[in-house]
């Protein structure tokens, strides 16, 4: 008999969730986690008397207990929702600009119409129906793809079948003048990475459509705490677990996995291995190659990976008031200008200067976030990691130092009093991603979901070679929902295969 029934590599979202759901199935599952900590992307840090979110931004596809969403469905079917305590949030975001331009969008349909058309009263049709698009189209792809439905069609469909591989910018061109409300609507797509002309509009409509259904969350004590949740809920149910103990082979046999070499040395064996690393990583690096069928590397190459980030995250001491900060989500933008030209040539610069950001303050929706009289923001721009890895060792802490100063300037062209009031600072640069998620370039969204590699034609969880299968990021959608949703549905699948 096999020393388990299932090996789980990585503890990020995918890799908590699968093997939380594997354990509470009666298997025998072994987690290993090359970081001390569980979460991947979703842990926390302490600097001072701040406890700083790595990633959570806004939690999608919660729903409130009355109005479950997919995510709810998740926790309840592993048991942790009892264990969590969420907080929703009041507004959806706030578009922000030097030039004195607010507009906060509260997270009600009706309210963000409203709010809308007073900003741009020239364009009040066009944004109503840009509004029903997207329902129609949210409608569309739950007949066509969550109700499975077994022969869609144009006719049933036809916001899904006219606009699922359109990108965003195209279609904010076709609908409206002002390029200050295409920038509006098109600030979404920092959250998927990938610059709105080479985004699906599926992903635009999805996100208005998730967060407005089940409102954005965040979690009390953090993305930490969720992970913290799921994890002592796989002990529970009988988990085992290492911690500073990354996977470092996957054995073969004969098509059919085998043992998973630790990278102490150990050898476990075992007949399924789920792996929340990149299928990349797992297939070149982990596996010896007359294992693994061309197809399938071909397959990997032909999908970019994704990009990294430039994270600030800061302490103050005062409330947020005082610094004027009224929202928790903000989008910072120095202009209109989404082009693909702009936005690629940021991501691939060392440097923050016009570059859009999103800029969260989780003390608005959590007055209990940071100790009293005191709050703390996270401030987001997304770079790729090549740029930093070429940087000379000797210059990197001028770099990291130059582009902080240089992101704390765009923050205080919104809020002036900023950087008197920071009590603790800490900043995170692509290379801080790869060292602490071990993903190459240090992508934070896994491979870029293009329009060619969006959620219509993502890589398969399972995979040719008998045992072994994806969670997270890197095998289908980013982002916490998806990610978290992706391991209970790969566990199901093993579950099946193994008679449970
Ligand atoms: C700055 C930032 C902001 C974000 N904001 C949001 C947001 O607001 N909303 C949202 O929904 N999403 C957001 N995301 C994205 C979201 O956090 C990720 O998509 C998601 O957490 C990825 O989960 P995952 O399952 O792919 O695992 P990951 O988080 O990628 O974790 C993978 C884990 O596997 C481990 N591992 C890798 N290789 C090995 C090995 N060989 N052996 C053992 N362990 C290994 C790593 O150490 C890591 O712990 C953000 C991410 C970042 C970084």
């Amino acid at each position: 008999m096999a020393d388990y029934d299932a090996i789980v590599i990585g503890a990020g979202n995918g890799g908590l969730t699968s093997s939380c759901a594997l354990a509470q199935t009666g298997l025998r599952v072994l987690l290993l986690e090359r970081h001390n900590i569980p979460g991947g992307c979703g842990t926390s840090f302490c600097r001072g008397p701040f406890e700083f979110e790595v990633a959570l931004h806004q939690l999608s596809g919660l729903g409130r207990p009355e109005k479950p969403g997919p995510l709810r469905m998740t926790f309840d079917s592993l048991g942790v929702t009892d264990d969590l305590e969420f907080v929703e949030a009041p507004d959806l975001y706030q578009v922000a600009m030097p030039d004195g331009f607010r507009l906060p969008l509260k997270t009600e349909i009706p309210q963000m119409i409203e709010a809308m058309q007073q900003k741009f009263p020239s364009e009040k049709e066009a944004i109503k129906d840009f509004f029903d698009l997207m329902g129609q189209f949210a409608n569309d792809m739950m007949g066509a793809f969550i109700f499975r439905d077994p022969a869609p069609s144009r006719e049933k469909y036809p916001a899904l079948y006219t606009y699922a591989l359109r990108d965003v910018e195209s279609v904010l061109n076709e609908r409206f003048k002002d390029p200050l409300l295409k920038a509006v609507f098109a600030a979404y797509w920092g959250y998927l990475g990938v610059p709105p002309c080479r985004l699906s509009f599926a992903y635009l409509a999805m996100l208005f459509f998730q967060y407005s259904e089940f409102k954005p969350f965040h979690v009390k004590g953090g993305s930490q705490a969720m992970s913290n949740a799921i994890f002592n809920k796989f002990l529970t149910y009988g988990g085992e677990a290492r911690f500073s103990c990354g996977a470092k082979k996957i054995i073969v046999e004969k098509g059919e996995v085998k043992a998973v070499i630790t990278e102490e040395g150990d050898e476990i064996t075992t007949n399924y291995v789920v792996s929340n690393a990149s299928q990349a990583y797992t297939y070149i690096h982990m596996i010896d190659p007359e294992h693994v069928p061309e197809n399938v590397i071909s397959e990997v190459k032909s999908r970019n990976v994704a990009v990294s980030a430039f994270t600030m995250f800061i302490g103050y001491d005062c409330e947020p008031e005082e610094l004027g900060i009224t929202e928790s989500m903000n989008f910072l933008l120095s202009d209109t200008d989404f082009s693909a030209e702009r936005v690629i040539n940021n991501m691939w610069n060392v440097g923050i200067r016009d570059d859009f950001m999103a800029f969260s303050c989780y003390d608005i929706a959590d007055p209990d976030f940071s100790p009293p009289g005191k709050c703390q923001t996270n401030t987001v721009t997304l770079k790729y990691g090549e740029p930093w890895l070429n940087i000379d060792p000797h210059k990197y802490h001028d770099a990291k130092f130059r582009c902080a100063d240089e992101m704390l300037h765009r923050m205080e062209q919104i809020y002036p009093d900023l950087r008197k009031h920071i009590e603790e600072i800490e900043v995170a640069t692509p290379l801080t991603f790869m060292r602490y998620l071990g993903h190459s370039g240090g992508s934070i969204y896994g491979y870029e979901q293009l329009i060619k590699d969006s959620m219509f034609f993502q890589p398969k969880r399972d995979s040719p070679i008998k045992g072994l299968y994806f969670a997270g990021g890197w095998a289908g959608d980013c982002g916490f929902e998806p990610t978290l949703n992706s391991g209970k549905a790969v566990a199901k699948s093993i579950a099946r295969q193994l008679g449970k």
